[in-house]
């Protein structure tokens, strides 16, 4: 069957991209006025960071964290960009020099310090080899804030991107103009654009799944008998992720839960902390607060393991706040639940941000599965935040060395709670030419449990 391409009321293609003459006049026919609404409601809101102040960060809190290091290099074995270029100022030794130079004045915020503290991936695997116990993360955030100061207002498309990220609304209604896009040709012709983050860009938003409007309000549970419980869905994870928000809704709703989706809820935060905009973050954090206080204990259920830390260390850890890994481990499940066998290869992925294996145990719940740690999992995969768009060239490599190790291992499935590993993973396997799923280990859950039954009925033992 011919591929059909819309047309405008003037009969041209694709729609939307013509100007009708009536009489004398020539106006815009509907499409297009549609568009111009649509690109309004983008740019305007996008701009609108720009206003936002940045906190300005004390040089001598910096120094004083700094000082902390001994320069042992000790982490330098665990630094996946220290490992790809061999060269310390890439090393977190040698970022921590350089942040130092900056902080005290010695260094200038040139464009190749700026390059090095960029290739950075946030990953924090140096954080967890380092025997001082120095808090890279937070020098890392620091020295990006710093840059940000410095570099004024110079950098707004940074912080438009950022917000284009990070605004719910916004990122929808972006992706709604993305089939517009793809029959107009344009994503075709930035693939071919000299720019590599460019590429990138386009190469991810063709990755994009329909748009759908995240789920908000109250579900009901199934089952009597759980409680309720709120659900973190995050910003770009709520529309890149929506297969995985339904299955959580699903899941939770048949083990007895009622399960609550604040509309007002914000993106976390983490987006604009390790971008060098802490106050915009600490905004986000702050209406998040508001919006999930609760007088009772119920359980905060985040999906992805980059929010879940930015929220924890918001909230300096509260019991009320888990993964929903953590969670499934640590609820009883109905006796109803019937896992159906699956025989599969399935290699679990474990997020530089997550702190626990709790998916490895849930997934071998399923009868047939052979799950297994993915080898090198505290080396980065590349997907970190913006990352791939940023700094393609690395990303793509460290994507790469992740290809080898699923085919070394045979898998048929990768799980990972990311949304940002996720993505990464999809497109270098389909660069790659394998047929290898990637899923949220509640959508595999989810998938190979009968929920149909109608005598679901909790167990309060295992
Ligand atoms: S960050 Fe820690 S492990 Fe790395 S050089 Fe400094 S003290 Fe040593
Ligand atoms: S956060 Fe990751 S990429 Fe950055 S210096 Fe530490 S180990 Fe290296």
């Amino acid at each position: 069957m011919p591929r059909q391409t819309s047309r405008n009321s003037c009969g041209h293609r694709p729609a939307g991209w013509c100007r009708k003459k009536d009489g004398g006049d020539s106006r815009p026919c509907l499409p297009a006025a549609v568009i111009t609404i649509r690109l309004t409601g983008i740019i305007v809101p996008a701009l609108t960071l720009i206003t936002i102040p940045l906190q300005s960060v004390t040089p001598e809190q910096l120094l004083k964290e700094a000082d902390r290091c001994v320069k042992c290099g000790l982490c330098l074995p665990h630094c996946p960009t220290y490992r790809k270029l061999a060269n310390e100022a890439d090393s977190p030794r040698g970022r921590i020099a350089l942040m130092q130079a900056l902080a005290s004045g010695e260094l200038s915020p040139t464009p190749t310090l700026r390059l090095h503290l960029a290739r950075c991936l946030n990953c924090r695997a140096c954080e967890t080899a380092c025997p001082s116990g120095v808090s890279y993360g937070e020098l890392i955030d620091a020295a990006h804030a710093m840059l940000q100061q410095s570099a004024g207002i110079k950098r707004p498309l940074r912080r438009a991107l950022l917000n284009l990220l990070s605004e719910r609304k916004l990122f929808g209604q972006t992706t709604r103009l993305l089939p517009l896009l793809s029959r107009a040709g344009v994503l075709r012709l930035i693939k071919k654009a000299p720019s590599k983050p460019l590429r990138q860009l386009a190469d991810l938003a063709s990755e994009m799944p329909v748009y759908q409007p995240p789920p908000s309000g109250l579900t009901p549970a199934v089952t009597a008998g759980g409680g309720s419980v709120q659900l973190f869905i995050g910003c770009i994870s709520s529309q890149v992720d929506r297969p995985v928000i339904d299955a959580t809704i699903r899941l939770l709703t048949h083990m007895g839960f009622a399960v609550n989706v604040p509309k007002q809820q914000v993106c976390c935060g983490a987006l604009h902390r390790h971008n060098g905009f802490p106050q915009a973050a600490d905004r986000l954090s702050k209406q998040n607060s508001g919006v999930f206080a609760s007088p009772k204990p119920t359980a905060l259920i985040t999906l992805a393991e980059a929010c879940h830390k930015e929220l924890l260390e918001q909230t300096r850890s509260t019991p009320r706040l888990q993964t929903i890994s953590a969670f499934l481990l640590n609820t009883p499940w109905p006796e109803t639940f019937h896992f159906t066998p699956l025989k599969a290869r399935v290699a679990v992925h474990r997020p530089c941000s997550a702190s626990e294996d709790a998916p490895m145990t849930l997934l071998q719940r399923i009868p047939g599965l052979i799950p297994f740690l993915l080898p090198e999992n505290t080396i980065c995969c590349g997907g970190a935040g913006s990352y791939p768009l940023t700094q393609p060239a690395l990303a793509q490599s460290l994507g790469e060395d992740k290809i080898t190790l699923l085919k070394e291992t045979k898998t048929d499935i990768l799980v990972t709670s990311s949304t940002g590993c996720t993505l990464q993973f999809r497109s270098q396997i389909k660069r790659a030419g394998l047929d290898i799923e990637v899923l949220h280990p509640v959508e595999l859950l989810t998938r190979q449990l009968d929920l149909n039954s109608k005598s679901d009925k909790l167990i309060f033992s295992l």
